[in-house]
């Protein structure tokens, strides 16, 4: 006769994975190719920095250097400009279809090297292996295969109007999405009929000086792309370059504001793609288990180092409860850890500078009385990491409701309408993106049109395309990256 197991409480023990099973590591293998060192990309090769200064790039999967980057001071960047200035000479007379083999070859050669620059990306970054390889990776491809389709059909972007290039493009862009970033620059810019002189982040530049050894293998024309690194001073001396025809620049809202200020007057083009705060409205007719997923895939993807992250989670006050717990319960089954392992799901934060201003907004957070609630996880003991969060009680006046945080820590606020929802998620200097859960069509289509962000998410987050513009209203920038209104940016309509 069966035994009769002990009597469970009430509340029977939930099947959890977080730290309850062990898993056995399941690193990522591919070789990632790393140099020890890295020169400049100036005209079709690498050369030394002229200041021979260089830069460590450290890994924040454990804190060790990773390579070294050099440090382009202004001799440097002027050379990199002179050679896009001599390359736009024939580059942007060759018919469309031809550059848009170049484009369609850099595509496939990235589709070719996916798990390499997805290993490199992911040691460079902290991000899970599984984004790079799943994300990052498709997506720079898509962006380029997409803007190949463009370069023959620039006539039929706007009726009646023709997009000439506008010369030699700056571009600086931030280590969030170290390679997704540079195709989102490079693809549009190249489709157009523009070269380019383009400045990584100086903590993820090693896929942007992988993506040189694409351009040569693409045959590009030499100084079409131009590559240099370093940090604040060398981003400066890109926009400032007297033969910057356009600008573009990603990165947060203080240096955007400044780059502004130190470009007015100049007659550059300028497109801004800046910081975010977006609300994540949830509704209580919303389908909640979608919801709970939309919402931990809206702030923990990428560690919550994204600018459209859904940071603010707006709920209505009569499923808040309920919500709440749910979002804790799927929050503990989270994986947080080595992001080179294929079950990761939360890596490591980008540097240590950025661990530490999440950790001192985190602790404003505690410090204003709000109610804090983090995975009770392991951490790795060497490199930089940080614990899912979760902040209940907040009132929008605090700083975590407020600042950008770019770290996996989420603010919980309540609504009792519509009305509320839409004054509390546009109260924010910032506008690029938001969500609404919800059953009702109607309410979608309402909400989308008052919420004051760039994109709108209904019954989804983090969803992208090329052929979809992105871009921000207030303090989160002007200007759209991907589809028609992205070709347009890099273009004057003659
Ligand atoms: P950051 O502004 O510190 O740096 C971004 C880039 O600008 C880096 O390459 C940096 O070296 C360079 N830079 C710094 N100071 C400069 C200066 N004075 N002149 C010229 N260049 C300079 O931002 P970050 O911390 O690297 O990136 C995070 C920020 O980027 C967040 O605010 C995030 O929201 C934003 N972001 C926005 C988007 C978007 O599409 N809106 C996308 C990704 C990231």
């Amino acid at each position: 006769m069966a035994r009769q197991s002990p009597a469970r409480p009430n509340s029977a023990r939930e099947l959890l994975f977080g730290d309850l099973w062990e898993f056995d590591p399941a690193p990522e293998s591919a070789p990632a190719h790393i140099e020890p060192h890295y020169g400049l990309f100036i005209n079709g090769r690498f050369v030394a920095a002229k200041s021979r200064r260089r830069i460590d790039s450290i890994s924040p999967r454990n804190g060790a250097k990773l390579a070294e980057i050099s440090e382009a001071k202004a001799a440097d960047v002027d050379a990199a400009y002179q050679a896009a200035a001599n390359a736009f000479k024939s580059w942007s007379k060759i018919p469309g279809r031809d550059r848009s083999k170049f484009l369609f070859r850099i595509a496939r050669l990235l589709q070719d090297r996916a798990r390499e620059f997805a290993v490199a990306e992911t040691l460079d970054g902290g991000k899970p292996i599984r984004e790079s390889r799943d994300f990052d990776l498709p997506m720079a491809a898509a962006h380029f295969f997409y803007h190949a389709g463009w370069a023959d059909k620039l006539d039929h972007v706007v009726p009646g109007r023709r997009l000439a290039p506008l010369g030699v493009v700056g571009q600086v862009i931030p280590w969030n999405f170290p390679l997704l970033m540079l195709a989102w620059k490079i693809a549009p810019a190249l489709a157009t009929g523009n070269t380019v002189v383009i400045k990584p982040a100086e903590t993820t530049s090693i896929t942007a000086l992988k993506f040189a050894s694409i351009l040569q293998d693409a045959g590009l024309p030499p100084g079409v792309v131009n590559i240099v690194t370093g940090g604040p001073e060398t981003g400066a001396l890109v926009v400032n370059h007297p033969l910057a025809a356009k600008i573009a620049f990603t990165g947060s809202t203080e240096v955007g504001k400044m780059i502004q200020h130190s470009l007015a007057g100049s007659g550059k083009k300028l497109s801004l793609e800046l910081g975010g705060k977006a609300a994540n409205i949830v509704f209580e007719d919303a389908p909640l288990d979608q919801a709970v997923e939309g919402v931990i895939n809206g702030i923990f993807f990428n560690q919550g180092h994204v600018c459209c992250a859904g940071s603010r989670l707006l709920v209505q006050e009569g499923i808040a409860t309920t919500f709440t717990a749910r979002l804790k319960r799927r929050m503990a089954t989270l994986r947080v850890g080595d992001p080179l392992d294929k079950n990761t799901d939360v890596g490591a934060i980008n540097s240590l500078a950025q661990l530490k201003k999440i950790q001192e907004l985190v602790q404003s957070g505690i410090d204003d009385g709000t109610v804090m609630h983090q995975h009770t996880c392991k951490l790795p003991k060497k490199g930089f990491y940080f614990p899912p969060t979760l902040f209940t009680g907040v009132s929008m006046s605090q700083r975590i409701a407020s600042e950008e945080i770019f770290g996996p820590v989420l603010s919980i606020l309540t609504f009792r309408t519509s009305e509320e929802a839409i004054e509390k998620a546009n109260n924010t200097r910032f506008g690029l993106s938001a969500g609404v859960w919800t059953d009702k069509g109607s309410r979608i289509l309402m909400m989308a049109s008052r919420l004051k962000a760039g994109v709108v998410w209904a019954n989804t987050y983090h969803q992208f395309d090329p052929a979809s513009p992105f871009g921000g209203y207030k303090e989160s920038g002007f200007g759209r990256e991907g589809g028609k209104h992205g070709l347009i940016e890099y273009s004057q309509l003659v």
